[in-house]
């Protein structure tokens, strides 16, 4: 199969309407993306399955939605206001930024090509800052949070209280992060606006590597249920000095993207940390102290975090999933030409079903149209009556839609219609009636 460049990624992404360049009516903003009509779907589709898999599904874990700027306090407790920093230099040249540690200072700067011009490099924090209110002076700072996480931990005791749960149990959490990352790029791999799915799971320290354990576990389950291609998926033990500020032991789990092998997701023991701090600098160490309803022991929970990005799920999935193939036209003489695909678990496609009729006519579109609004009650469907059918089934697997129906001249006379199947390509003919079950069944 030939490569998949991220150029060809990029231009697929904006013809088919997965992901757009934010702002483009005015020229764009750098780094900055919007997801279109099938990106939308499709990332709500991700969140939606990961919803569903690690919190309807589990009894030990509940969810919240917090607000995406906290006391400013909470970042002084977390340790972000202090240390979540990047090391910032510049070329003294054409003052173009860098990320320390993601370069070679020994080499000329990539922009101007001027040798041994950087800056020392220098603690830049990654908040976004704001002002909260019309006056805009130090008691008014505020931030946009860097991670989800810390609501789960605010929010602990309440959570505790008003859902009964008995440690070990999780709380989840998905939404917006913001980071005034020194270099985004890669498309959508680092932006500075970007969305995330967290679990803090609570539990007894001493019970803290069997958890570790189950969460990395879940974790390569979930790539399974995604489609990301597990031999692309590698393990990084990140070494003492490497991890972040809160972390006993962290494993990246690392994607070969077409640009290198780079982080999908976190797996983290972050003790006590957290709980510790905020009951520091809230003053309220009894509402973060767990009783154990059987011995009576009294203790902080200790916390596993699984995270997960859902821009990179999105990347690695659209890596994983896109094939090029020869494939048979749709002509009977045998010839054969390629067709983009993307197979993506059937669940998570943003469109499921294609309803095609073979013609404009009427008689026709008048079976197709009220069929296609039947189905759409139940998944997304997408009508399109014109082109070809050879090139409307070539651009549905464009876009990775499992089911194609078309409904032709004989539909007329025997009610049943043609249902092609994405990956295997095979036709069926099913009846109308029976079609809607026929669908259940494959989702
Ligand atoms: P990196 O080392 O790539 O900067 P990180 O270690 O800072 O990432 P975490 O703080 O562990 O990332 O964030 C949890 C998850 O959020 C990451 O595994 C990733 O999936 C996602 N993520 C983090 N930063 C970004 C970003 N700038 N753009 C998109 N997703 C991000």
């Amino acid at each position: 199969m030939p490569e998949l460049t991220m150029d060809k990624l990029v231009a697929l992404c904006k013809n088919r309407g997965f992901i757009f360049p934010g702002s483009e009516l005015y020229g764009g903003m750098a780094n900055s993306w919007d997801y279109g009509p099938l990106g939308v779907e499709l990332k709500n589709n991700i969140k939606a399955l990961w919803w569903k898999t690690f919190v309807q599904e589990r009894l030990d874990m509940v969810g919240i939605d917090a607000a995406l700027i906290m006391n400013p306090k909470v970042w002084e407790a977390s340790g972000h206001l202090a240390t979540f920093t990047d090391p910032l230099v510049e070329c003294r040249e054409c003052h173009e930024r860098y990320r320390a540690d993601q370069i070679d200072l020994a080499r000329p700067c990539a922009k101007c090509g001027n040798k041994g011009t950087f800056t020392e490099p220098a603690s830049f924090n990654l908040m976004m800052k704001t002002w909260i209110g019309p006056k805009e002076d130090a008691t008014a700072v505020a931030y946009f949070r860097p991670e989800t996480a810390q609501a789960m931990f605010v929010d602990f005791p309440q959570v505790l209280n008003a859902s009964r749960k008995r440690v070990p149990f999780g709380v989840a959490q998905m939404g917006k992060a913001f980071r005034n990352e020194i270099t985004p790029g890669n498309f959508i791999f680092r932006q500075r606006e970007f969305e995330q799915m967290e679990i803090e799971f609570f539990i007894h320290p001493s019970e803290w590597e069997k958890w570790f354990a189950f969460w990395r576990g879940e974790m390569q389950r979930w790539l399974g249920l995604c489609g990301i291609d597990a031999a692309r998926v590698h393990d990084l033990e990140v070494p003492d000095g490497e991890r972040a500020h809160y972390s006993k032991r962290t494993i990246d789990l690392e994607f070969d993207f077409p640009f290198g092998l780079k982080e999908l997701y976190g797996l983290a023991y972050r003790t006590d940390f957290d709980l510790s701090n905020h009951a520091k600098f809230s003053g309220r160490e009894k509402d973060v102290t767990y009783t154990d309803p059987i011995s009576g022991e009294k203790y902080v929970p200790h916390v596993i975090e699984p995270t997960f990005g859902v821009d990179r799920t999105l990347l690695a999935m659209l890596v994983s999933c896109y094939d090029e193939e020869q494939a048979p036209t749709t002509g009977e003489g045998g010839e054969t030409d390629t067709r983009v695909v993307f197979h993506f678990p059937k669940t998570l496609a943003p469109i499921k079903v294609a309803i095609l009729p073979l013609s404009k006519k009427d008689e026709l579109t008048s079976v197709a149209r009220p069929l296609a609004e039947r189905l759409a009650k139940r998944w997304r469907v997408e009508y399109d009556e014109t082109q070809s059918i050879g090139k409307r089934y070539r651009r549905q697997d464009e876009i990775g839609t499992p089911y194609c129906v078309t409904v032709d001249f004989d539909t007329l006379n025997d009610s049943a219609v043609t249902v092609r199947d994405r990956d295997s390509m095979k036709q069926e003919r099913v009846k109308l009636d029976e079609l809607e079950g026929y669908l259940k069944n494959q989702f």
